[in-house]
């Protein structure tokens, strides 16, 4: 195997022997087969495309939710994996069938290769991983295009799970896939990579759309952190509809629901502030979850990635469930809805009924919903405390939590922050700061969560109406710095669309991808002055002199 997708990548080089999160060899190798079978799927959409043939749009749908499984976190099932690669092959199949067989016969192997024989996917599989590419450059550049696409296509599924879907993502989808079955010049290879940053950016908005649409604008929420005497159900990852319908489900059941991780800015929306049965926030990020969940002693839906590998002495694999694009081996799956229908979450709150409340881990409140209409609410007073000077700078600390100690960085670098600036955040990087005590500008709290990783959306909505507000011909010219904490791929399709909208100098850990070879970051280096984060206090005082 040869895996380097994410952040915690063995010695920051690639993960040869198991993944650092879990993941096994053959675990690997599938969600590779099943990546080359995407690529034969947009060669073949594509190709029939052009021969009048238009499937442009089930395959793409279908590359979506394959490309989401294979996220960092989100798929441990070989079972799932062989029936996604089986269902590609099938996609692939349906296609050529509708081409003249001498046009498929020319096509790359990705679109021609065809079997069904499990054995044979294990020795396909490591002839066309990662490595398959044997110029280093060339591999850094199609890698960063189908990492960023990854973070694209999990915001794209949840956009259309809420019926929002755009040709303009889907095409971009397939071109990407089959541009890296072809050999194209190394400035072809960058301008997909910076398409990936627009098209990345068009898709949080839908999103976005999406989600207000369907549950309202954020608001300004204190949200409890402590525990209920009922017992609970905890529900993770970033799908805003399993929350609704879990909700509904649950209500009026005696079982209250609690967010975890990710999930927390859905306390955030007024479509699900008005269940009374919606308790808070349990616990912390995505890494914490071998201790939070045991504590939690109810059970736990998991409808998106990061499930992490659950450990012998864990006693909560019984009280377990993924759905969607999640898999675990050995436990249970919430079915898909129907068209028109609703998940069945009955299984989970019948379980949930025969569990004790959860155990108290801590208490008090968090306050978040600061995403871009709540934010912009509060314009005046944000513009009149910069202008006052009150407000000196803010610093754009979003992405993501994990486990490597260096990340006690974000800690510091929100402490040691001067008090008359302003952190805004979207993501699970927020947990490294969001129980602190950092007070308030006139009423504006210093820490401003958007939301989610993809609300990130809403920062940058944020920063071009203050460029708007000021007058000024630049977003780097606001006083805004950005320092970035990633983990994986949804956090590469956010950094692209922060490079799309032309932010300069951004701090990025706590570590530079692996995926990004030394001449590739040249070039990142050189066109928006990327940089990895350092000492915190250093990188405090180089930012408060706009650095
Ligand atoms: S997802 Fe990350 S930790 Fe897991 S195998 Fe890949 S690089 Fe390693
Ligand atoms: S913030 Fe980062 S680690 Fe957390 S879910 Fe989003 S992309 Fe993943």
């Amino acid at each position: 195997m040869f895996c380097f997708q994410c952040q915690e990548t063995a010695k920051n080089q690639g993960c040869t022997i198991s993944g650092v999160c879990g993941k096994k060899e053959e675990t690997a190798n599938l969600q590779d087969l099943l990546i080359f079978n995407l690529k034969g799927i947009a060669v073949l959409a594509l190709k029939g495309k052009e021969s009048g043939v238009d499937m442009t749009t089930e395959a793409a749908r279908f590359a979506t939710k394959a490309l989401f499984t294979t996220i960092t976190n989100a798929n441990f099932d070989d079972n799932s994996l062989v029936e996604w690669v089986n269902r590609a092959v099938a996609c692939k199949k349906t296609i050529a069938d509708k081409l003249a067989g001498d046009v498929v016969g020319q096509l790359h192997d990705s679109a021609t290769w065809f079997s069904t024989d499990i054995e044979e996917f294990q020795a396909k599989a490591k002839t066309v991983g990662v490595l398959a590419t044997e110029n280093e450059d060339v591999r850094s550049l199609r890698e960063l295009l189908i990492i960023g696409l990854k973070g694209i296509a999990a915001y794209a599924e949840h956009a259309a799970v809420l019926g929002k879907e755009k040709d303009e993502i889907y095409n971009f989808i397939l071109e990407a896939l089959a541009s890296t079955t072809k050999d194209l010049s190394v400035d072809e290879m960058v301008g997909l990579v910076l398409k990936a940053g627009e098209i990345s950016v068009v898709t949080m908005a839908t999103l976005d759309e999406a989600n207000t649409s369907a549950y309202g604008n954020p608001e300004i929420t204190e949200v409890n952190i402590g525990v209920g005497d009922k017992p609970g159900i905890l529900i993770s990852g970033h799908d805003l509809k399993d929350m609704q319908e879990l909700l509904e489900q649950t209500k009026g059941t005696g079982v209250d629901v609690y967010t975890h991780g990710e999930m927390l800015p859905a306390n955030y929306y007024p479509a699900f502030k008005k269940y009374d049965h919606l308790k808070g926030n349990y616990g912390g990020s995505w890494w914490r979850q071998n201790e939070e969940f045991e504590s939690f002693n109810g059970p736990i839906v998991m409808t998106t990635n990061c499930i992490i590998p659950i450990k012998k002495s864990n006693t909560y694999g019984e009280r377990i469930f993924t759905t969607g694009v999640v898999g675990y081996p050995g436990v249970e799956k919430i079915a898909d809805r129907k068209e028109g229908g609703a998940k069945d979450f009955s299984k989970v709150i019948a379980l949930a009924k025969t569990c004790k409340a959860p155990k108290e881990i801590e208490t008090g409140t968090i306050v978040g919903g600061f995403a871009h209409n709540q934010v912009l609410a509060l314009a005046d007073k944000v513009v009149a405390a910069v202008k006052s000077g009150a407000i000196k700078r803010f610093i754009v600390m979003a992405g993501c939590d994990g486990r490597q100690k260096s990340r006690a960085y974000f800690t510091e670098v929100a402490e040691k922050l001067p008090k008359d600036t302003i952190i805004l955040t979207a993501g699970c990087a927020k947990y490294r700061y969001n129980k602190l005590n950092l007070g308030d500008i006139g009423g504006i709290p210093r820490v401003l969560d958007a939301g989610q990783c993809n609300d990130s959306y809403s920062l940058a909505v944020i920063a071009l109406k203050l460029k708007e507000v000021f007058g000024l011909e630049d977003i780097n010219e606001l006083p805004i710095s950005f320092d970035i904490g990633w983990y994986e791929q949804k956090a590469v399709a956010v950094l692209l669309a922060l490079l799309h909208l032309n932010v300069k100098g951004i701090r990025l850990g706590p570590t530079l991808p692996a995926f990004v070879s030394p001449a590739v970051l040249k070039v990142l280096v050189e066109k928006f002055d990327i940089k990895p984060i350092g000492d915190a206090g250093d990188d405090v005082a180089a930012m408060m002199l706009g650095k």
